[in-house]
């Protein structure tokens, strides 16, 4: 049997005028699209100018690789179709993904509530017909609107009914909703474990704009401090009870990387004990115990994470490839798994969760060969 690799993180290109078309007419001024403006490429809703992407000659920013490339040995071919995208991954030696989106990223730039709902729904149910027949290669995942929570559980029992097993929440909380240390978010996470859905936060995601520093080594910067997004909301969601409260909720962040899990989990049991007369609410668990149990992250090349896997289970960590983009892995996969362990003292059972058998659970994939963990 061959061995099974599930990329944790994989984008689509959604039609270009999926939500000027699917919005009800009230709504469409406000529908997220992308057009070219002079030498940028600008995603807009209404007159906010929600991103802009510098276009290169000869091609976009996608055409360089952060590895130092000059070019990508080859152009992904999957980005919008699945014929493409088998073809990629069977070529990169990729047997599942669970798929998130492109111009959908943007989704929380919108802040009236009931067109990030309509988006949302508009999203949902493209992504469940374009995936419908391969469900068992693409974990489906849904997008859910948060500026009203009762929309939140609404859309996401919904997509529930189709068989999703994966629902988005921004990475970071926007001003205008609850922070993850906040109650409110009981409710979701409650009906999120009866589901059986799992959340996860891409990178970004919430953010009003990735560019904060600017000067010598800001690009740098701006790239590794994404990964704090991820760390603050898993901070705020074991400290603050709402994973504790809701033992079946299960969270995994990604493109953030994962190595930050491990020290995370022991600065926290750090904290909670060393500052116990401040601590509230008091947790049924150590912070380290409630992150083994119910968060995961997703990682491409930093391999500290599968050093540290003894404080975060091995449980903990799922490899991803981000295609199609430039900062991922793609085309280069292979290499990349190849040398994924090289030097680490790891059992071939791991190597296989951290692979795929742990997003096949998570995500309830049908793989019997990983049904009960390592
Ligand atoms: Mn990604």
């Amino acid at each position: 049997m061959s061995r099974f690799v599930f990329s944790a993180d994989g984008h689509v290109v959604e039609p270009p005028d999926l939500f000027l078309e699917g919005l009800p007419a009230s709504m469409k001024p406000l529908a997220i699209h992308s057009e070219k403006r002079e030498d940028y490429l600008c995603t807009v809703s209404g007159d906010k100018v929600i991103f802009r992407l510098r276009l290169r000659p000869g091609g976009n920013s996608e055409a360089t690789s952060m590895r130092g490339d000059a070019a990508p040995a080859r152009k992904a071919i999957g980005s919008n179709n699945i014929a493409g995208r088998l073809k990629d991954m069977e070529d990169e030696g990729i047997s599942a993904e669970i798929v998130f989106p492109s111009l959908g990223l943007w989704t929380y730039a919108l802040e009236n509530p009931d067109v990030e709902q309509a988006t949302t729904e508009v999203y949902n149910n493209w992504n469940d017909s374009f995936f419908s027949g391969h469900t068992d290669t693409f974990v489906r995942c849904g997008i859910l609107p948060v500026r009203d929570l009762s929309n939140t559980v609404y859309e996401l029992k919904r997509i529930a009914a189709k068989g999703f097993t994966a629902a988005m929440l921004p990475s970071i909380t926007m001003k205008g909703i609850p922070a993850y240390n906040d109650p409110a978010w009981d409710p979701i996470f409650h009906a999120a474990g009866e589901l059986g859905v799992a959340f996860v936060l891409h990178t970004g995601t919430g953010a009003e704009n990735v560019v904060v520093e600017r000067g010598p080594g800001a690009a740098v910067m701006n790239y590794t401090r994404q990964m704090c997004d991820g760390q603050n909301a898993i901070m705020a969601l074991v400290a603050g009870g709402v994973l504790d409260r809701n033992p079946k909720a299960r969270v995994a962040v990604i493109e953030s990387g994962a190595s930050w899990l491990a020290a995370l989990a022991e600065r926290m049991d750090e904290v909670y004990l060393a500052h116990a007369v401040f601590v509230r609410p008091k947790l049924s668990k150590m912070p380290s115990e409630i992150i083994r149990a119910q968060v995961k992250c997703s990682f491409q090349y930093d391999r500290a994470c599968i050093i540290a896997r003894s404080v975060t289970g091995h449980e903990a960590l799922m490899w991803g490839s981000d295609y199609p983009h430039a900062e991922g892995t793609f085309p280069h996969t292979p290499t990349v798994l190849a040398k994924l362990f090289d030097g680490i003292d790891i059992s071939e059972r791991q190597k296989a969760d951290i692979l795929g058998g742990n997003a096949a659970r998570l995500f309830r994939l049908n793989r019997p060969e990983f049904a009960a963990p390592a």
